[in-house]
């Protein structure tokens, strides 16, 4: 099993180009960890409950949860597949972890992918970020309108706006991503395994720099 790392601040669009990957080849897995994570909270399962007010400040989730989220669903995975993981790891503890889970799955990390994005565009983006209720596919206001006004093209569920998309949840989430995240970059790229690649611009566009970097 093959591991891909997807790093970036929030609205970088690694759900977008996770979701994009894995319509590309039905042996690429996604583990969305943030969708994971509001799953857990709408089912209100202990580890939902836990987790809601972390999110809801744009604060991180305490990384032993996380990883054990993490864990479990490798833990299902199917050799011969590729696994890519968005939103995690997030810390340098969760790196570690990440690791000792990689161990035990027998699973090996190729790469991290970090999509470089400039602030005010990500700003731009999470403003006019639009989410399925149903199935969290992302829209945009500008970029990726849906055909219909605030409904999914897939399943016709209600778009609304991620409650950590409000602007001083935005602002606290990307002080987040620098404290405790972009450490991240030095860690991997001493191991070798970062490859930095142009986040802005078209979706499309992105997907094809990601490809030609993970082939
Ligand atoms: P995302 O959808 O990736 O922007 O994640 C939404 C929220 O979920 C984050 O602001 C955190 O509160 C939580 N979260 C997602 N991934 C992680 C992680 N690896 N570690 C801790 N918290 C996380």
């Amino acid at each position: 099993m093959d591991l891909l790392v997807l790093l970036g601040a929030p609205g970088s669009g690694k759900g977008s180009v996770a979701v994009r990957l894995a319509a590309l080849n039905p042996n690429i897995k996604i583990v969305v960890t943030g969708d994971l994570l509001r799953e857990a909270v709408a089912r209100g399962t202990p580890l939902g409950l836990l987790s809601a007010g972390y999110m809801r400040r744009g604060a991180l989730v305490p990384d032993d949860m996380v990883a054990q989220l993490i864990g479990a669903q490798l833990a299902e995975g199917k050799s011969g597949c590729r696994y890519v993981l968005d939103g995690f790891p997030r810390t340098i503890m969760q790196a570690g972890l990440l690791e000792k889970i990689a161990s035990a799955e027998k699973a090996t990390l190729k790469a991290v992918i970090k999509l470089e994005v400039p602030e005010a565009v990500l700003l731009e983006r999470l403003a006019g970020r639009r989410v399925c209720t149903e199935c969290a596919r992302v829209y945009h206001l500008k970029t990726l309108r849906p055909k219909v006004e605030n409904r999914c093209d897939v399943c016709n569920g209600e778009l609304v706006t991620r409650e950590d998309d409000k602007l001083e949840t935005v602002k606290k989430r990307l002080k987040v991503y620098v404290q405790q995240t972009l450490n991240l970059v030095d860690y991997y790229e001493s191991k070798g395994l970062l490859r930095r690649i142009d986040g802005s611009g078209l979706i499309d566009d992105v997907v094809a720099r990601v490809v030609q970097v993970i082939e």
